[in-house]
């Protein structure tokens, strides 16, 4: 029997023998900007270094970087099966050991679908947007928490400040919960960055899409940079 430990967070780990996994889910929290997919790509990568048989499954609205594939916002890729509800695509992932949900706060059924892909012993990795551009629970993804072996919560650079930003800023007027849209629509922000009404202010909003561009510049430029991270649970 071999065993492998990752040099990811700790408490995720797995056994390459697949009648002794017991299934399990771990879930990837953090607010835009953080890294949660590019964290959910370098887990699946390991997963098939060591042969277990894997799948990416991304939300199909999302059609940001690629209709297809996943997508960091540095342009990582990876092959993905898209739909728009998870039951829908139940039969296709099953003789996979390994699934992969990118977007997970955007299906309706993530909670149960992965509560159910865990009971069939499989190893279900889910990268989430914990709460939504005001800071309030997105859906009911935290749901996840209770059930799963492992949960972590990523910080992106606060593009206000360069502090740790745990929060997503919404900086279009769109209201509704669900609107798709990467550094035109969204910052990622700090406690104290997030509440500061910057939104309305002309003359700040320049500022910040300099600042967002410096950030963006800097970040691109920073080999092997990983966003600090920080476990809640
Ligand atoms: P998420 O899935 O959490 O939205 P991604 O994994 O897609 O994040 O993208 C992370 C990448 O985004 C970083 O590696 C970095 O290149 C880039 N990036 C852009 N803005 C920021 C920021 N404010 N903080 C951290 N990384 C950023
Ligand atoms: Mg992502």
């Amino acid at each position: 029997m071999s065993s492998l430990t990752s040099n990811g967070p700790s408490g995720v780990h797995f056994r390459h023998n697949t009648h002794e996994n017991k299934g399990q889910i771990q879930v990837i929290f953090g607010p835009m900007f953080s890294g949660k997919t590019t964290e959910l790509l370098r887990r699946i990568k390991r997963y098939q270094v060591a042969k277990y048989r894997c799948c990416v499954i991304k939300y199909e609205n999302d059609k940001r970087y690629d209709k297809d594939d996943v997508s960091t916002h540095d342009m990582q890729k990876a092959k993905a099966i898209s739909c728009s509800n998870l039951a829908s695509i139940k039969s296709k992932v099953m003789s996979y050991e390994v699934i992969g949900v990118d977007e997970g706060q955007f299906f309706p059924d993530t909670v149960q679908f992965c509560e159910d892909m865990a009971k069939q012993r499989k190893t279900i990795i889910v990268a989430a947007l914990d709460g939504d551009f005001q800071r309030k629970p997105f859906g009911n993804i935290i749901g996840l928490v209770p059930l799963a072996e492992s949960v972590i919560k990523l910080t992106a650079v606060c593009m206000n400040c360069y502090g740790e930003g745990s929060f997503t800023k919404r900086i279009c007027g769109d209201t509704q919960l669900e609107v798709i849209g990467g550094a035109d629509k969204y910052m990622a922000a700090c406690r104290d960055c997030h509440d500061n009404d910057i939104v309305d202010d002309e003359k700040k909003i320049l500022t910040q899409q300099h600042t967002k561009k410096k950030v963006l510049n800097s970040v691109e430029n920073l080999q092997g940079y990983r966003p600090k991270e920080n476990v809640v649970s």
